[in-house]
């Protein structure tokens, strides 16, 4: 059991100061306690810190990416503290670009590993090309079969590296991804990843035009990549779409056109984007692959998830935006958008997954996920499996 008593919360609305108490995995109460004196009951002092819930990261290497460059330039896999230092308590993992040397079975069985270490985990089903790697048949009874599956991705469109789908080919696929989350009541989301492309997110508008598919079913990511994508994401959000924004981002000297995320999230509010249809992820474990003008690969960077926590915290302090509107891509709306019924919010009864940041600097403190203290005092209290020491 944790007590923590008299913390600013941002759940991510604002609650002013509050108690909680965490019994096992969930917030057995969250409001005034009266003091109380129990053996077993670790009592965390919140002054000075503010309550938030923890990061939700929707798309995650765990398994490692990459390859673009040959086989040395293939990325490691995560591990466990990599995730506590983003302040993550949750997580999907995918596979990429490479869908015949990494493999779904893998990717299960380390979302199922980061899960008994102490975290939370999904995944998406299928990788960069069509047809769809799977593990049961197909995407719809991979939904339906395996627990840990949410949707399809990250398939590749508008990128030299997707296997050039058909129009027909996404619409069978978006239609069976439906199907299966309807019929498993899960999320059942199409996680389209956007490449630099000239098409830009016409292959996803020509199947929103030509199908009964509702827009809610589909999650475009990468869609700060360059600044032409991310206005017609804007105009695609406004029009009722979800859009993911990228955190990790290859480093400024390599020529990149993309946007921060926290810039592009303030962008897209300012042009009129309801917050609730924006998420951010980290790519993390991703590669970041870099071209020369003739398309000729030239270098490879690591994606991190800290940059996600990173993001939040430069959405409140380079960009101005109050904290409950900067947690809300990456708390709350993936909750909603991924159907994650007791994360991404702190209430009574809800998974006890959250972070304390000290208030003046956001830096990160504490991280309890599912009732568990991984990190206190800025210090890891657990670590995977092989980072001992
Ligand atoms: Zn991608």
């Amino acid at each position: 059991m944790i007590l923590i008593q008299n913390i600013e919360t941002y759940a991510p609305t604002p609650m002013g100061r509050q108690d909680f108490l965490l019994m096992g995995e969930r917030i057995a109460h969250l409001g005034p306690l009266p003091s109380v004196n129990l053996p077993d009951l670790e009592v965390i002092d919140g002054r000075g810190l503010l309550a938030l819930p923890g990061l939700i990261d929707g798309h995650v290497h765990i398994l490692g990416a990459g390859g673009e460059g040959g086989f040395a330039s293939r990325t490691p896999e995560l591990m466990l503290s990599e995730v506590i230092q983003a302040g993550v308590t949750t997580l999907v993992g995918c596979l990429g670009t490479d869908g015949i040397t990494r493999s779904l079975a893998g990717l299960l069985a380390k979302a199922r590993g980061l899960e008994e270490e102490g975290i939370s985990t999904w995944i998406y089903t299928g990788s960069y090309g069509l047809p769809i790697v799977n593990l049961t048949g197909g995407v719809e009874s991979d939904l339906l079969i395996i627990d840990k599956v949410l949707g399809v991705g990250e398939v590749a469109i508008s990128d030299h590296r997707s296997s050039q789908p058909t129009h027909e080919d996404l619409c069978r696929l978006a239609g069976e991804t439906r199907r299966g989350g309807m019929l498993s009541g899960k999320a059942g989301l199409v996680h389209f990843h956007l490449g630099d492309g000239s098409r830009g997110l016409a292959p996803l508008r020509r199947i929103l035009d030509e199908t009964e598919i509702p827009m809610s079913q589909f999650l475009p990511t990468h869609i700060n990549r360059n600044p032409e994508l991310l206005m017609e994401g804007g105009s695609y959000a406004r029009s009722g779409g979800l859009v993911d924004l990228t955190t990790s981002a290859p480093p400024p000297e390599s020529g990149t056109r993309q946007i921060a995320a926290s810039r592009a999230y303030k962008q897209l509010l300012d042009g009129g984007v309801p917050a609730e249809r924006v998420t951010m992820t980290s790519d993390g474990q991703g590669s970041l692959p870099e071209y020369d003008a003739g398309g000729v690969y030239s270098g490879m960077g690591v994606g991190r998830m800290r940059s996600l926590f990173e993001a939040f915290r430069e959405a409140v302090q380079s960009e101005g935006l109050d904290l409950g509107t900067a947690l809300l891509p990456c708390t709350e709306n993936p909750a909603r958008i991924l159907k994650l019924g007791r994360k991404g919010r702190l209430a009574t009864g809800q998974d006890a997954d959250l972070i304390l940041v000290e208030r003046d600097t956001l830096a990160l403190h504490t991280v309890i996920a599912k009732g568990r203290l991984l990190m206190s005092k800025g210090e890891l209290k657990a670590r995977g499996t092989f980072e001992r020491g």
